[in-house]
């Protein structure tokens, strides 16, 4: 595999030459589907997977087969390293949403490089931070905020993981997301599209005014974005650090 390849994964650009070697080896190819499951709740996980393009969601399944999303994993992370790394069962549902590429590794030898190195381990740990921000904001969202807002939210979120303005995605997949009926996802959606700010057509929703969009998102979004806990690359860091800084010796 090409290392430019490695360099489209934000966890693993972002690595030092030593940590990558202990990953290197044990990553193979793999194809990421729209509708796949990576795992189950309860799922021993096997496999720890790093998109370079696509998007997975985790998921709360409920019996009756329906369920909501909790958060997002695109080309900034991994998903099933949190169970992994704890030998503990997958808490929740992780399925495709938007078909890419990824490197997959034994979930084994993921530990074994963890073990083996405190900043593989403190790295992967912030990305663990990021994913659990993102499933308490949106506890808090589904509790406080209107589903147009919530769309909204998730559409940018998808966006910024995904890259382009076209988001294959359906407004069933959007509906489970969600955690609402398809119905309701077409009626708001047809109030976005009216306002200028997305355009559906079948299997895939297009963002066309991405402030307007913005602007009917609720704060959620923003807060994610600015609260400092997103993984993000050491350039970014470099000019955050200082920023942070700063702020703390005015506090
Ligand atoms: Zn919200």
């Amino acid at each position: 595999m090409s290392t430019t390849l490695f360099l489209r994964n934000l966890f693993l650009s972002e690595l030092n030459a030593e940590d990558f070697s202990l990953l290197r080896g044990h990553l193979a190819p793999t194809e990421l589907r729209a509708g796949n499951m990576l795992h189950r709740c309860g799922d021993r996980i096997e496999d720890i997977v790093f998109p370079y393009s696509g998007v997975a969601m985790m998921t709360a399944p409920l019996r009756e087969g329906s369920g909501a999303g909790i958060a997002l994993i695109g080309c900034e992370g991994l998903a099933g390293g949190f169970a992994a790394s704890a030998s503990a069962p997958a808490t929740c549902d992780c399925e495709i949403v938007v078909s890419g590429q990824a490197s997959r590794m034994a979930a084994p030898a993921f530990r074994y490089a963890l073990d083996r190195s405190p900043t593989l381990r403190r790295w992967a740990s912030q990305f663990d931070n990021a994913l659990m921000a993102q499933a308490q904001q949106t506890a808090l969202c589904n509790a406080a905020h209107s589903v147009e807002a919530r769309i909204s939210r998730w559409l940018l979120e998808l966006q910024d993981r995904s890259g382009g303005e076209r988001i294959p995605l359906t407004q069933g997949m959007l509906a489970r997301l969600l955690g609402v009926r398809r119905t309701t996802v077409t009626l708001i959606a047809g109030h976005l599209e009216a306002a200028g700010a997305i355009r559906c057509r079948r299997g895939f929703m297009q963002i066309v005014d991405r402030a307007v969009l913005e602007a009917s998102c609720c704060e959620c979004y923003g807060h994610l974005k600015s609260n400092g806990t997103r993984l993000v690359s050491r350039r970014e860091r470099v000019v955050a650090e200082p920023q942070a800084r700063a702020l703390e010796s005015h506090g």
